[in-house]
């Protein structure tokens, strides 16, 4: 039997992404910041719910000690933010803000490919997958603002597109997923599709994944974006 591990698993796209791996079988590790609050996640078959705050290093470190003999085939750096506005905009930054973005949604995923590398190793998929946004892409920014959130995206894309590289040796694929506009609390009411229909595509794009591929910035319906 295959094994995921999501973090930020309690709500929107993690928990959607627990939902359809434990249907289909798979042993999933759901990773949320307070397990006894998870209540959509406390009746789901094959779901184990850990505690984990991914800004705490020490914590991360300690539940792969914990796991240690669990091979993981796909990691997802699901957990994000979005970095309060209004101080996303140019003449009213919040830094403070802007370090927890980065500490959350840069230097987190970095952090469990590192202590996770062992279990991933001992997967059969080996697959580190981060979600992004197309938010992050330079190419792509016709519209400014949310500098907070872009620039923890970006740098997210570049470290992972560096651990493709650096990984690749040990037969370990990195995936950069752009999950589209999705109606969640990040997303909001009038994006443009459900957790179902984006999750249920970026798994496709994982199970399809090679090697060849790694470090591919991609949507959840499998188009490459660009940087
Ligand atoms: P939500 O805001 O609905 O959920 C965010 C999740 O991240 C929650 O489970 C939250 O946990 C968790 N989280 C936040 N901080 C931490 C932390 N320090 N430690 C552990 N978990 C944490 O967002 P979505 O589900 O929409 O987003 C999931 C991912 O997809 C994010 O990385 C986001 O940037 C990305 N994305 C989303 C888009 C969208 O349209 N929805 C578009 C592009 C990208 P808690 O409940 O404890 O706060």
């Amino acid at each position: 039997m295959s094994t995921v591990l999501v973090t930020g698993a309690n709500r929107g796209l993690g928990l959607e992404f627990c939902r359809q791996y434990a249907a289909d079988g798979w042993n999933v590790l759901a990773c949320c910041r307070h397990p006894e609050k998870a209540d959509k996640l406390a009746g789901l078959a094959h779901v184990r719910v850990l505690p984990l705050d991914v800004t705490d290093f020490a914590q991360i470190d300690r539940l792969a000690k914990e796991l240690k003999d669990t091979p993981i085939d796909v990691l997802i750096n699901n957990a994000g933010v979005f970095g309060d506005s209004p101080g996303q905009g140019f003449g009213q930054l919040d830094y403070a803000a802007w370090t927890r973005a980065l500490l959350i949604n840069t230097q987190a995923p970095v952090k469990m490919a590192e202590a996770f590398l062992p279990h991933l190793q001992r997967g059969k998929l080996k697959r580190l997958v981060s979600i992004s946004s197309q938010m992050a892409s330079i190419a792509d920014n016709g519209s400014g603002g949310s500098i907070l959130y872009r620039t923890s995206k970006a740098a997210l894309n570049a470290a992972m597109k560096s651990l493709a590289i650096d990984l690749k040796g040990l037969g370990i694929g990195v995936f950069i997923l752009h999950p589209g506009w999705v109606r969640t609390d990040m997303g909001g009411p009038n994006a443009l599709i459900d957790a179902e229909l984006s999750v249920s595509g970026m798994r496709r794009v994982i199970a399809d994944s090679t090697l060849q591929q790694s470090g591919g910035f991609l949507k959840y319906e499998g188009s490459i974006l660009p940087w």
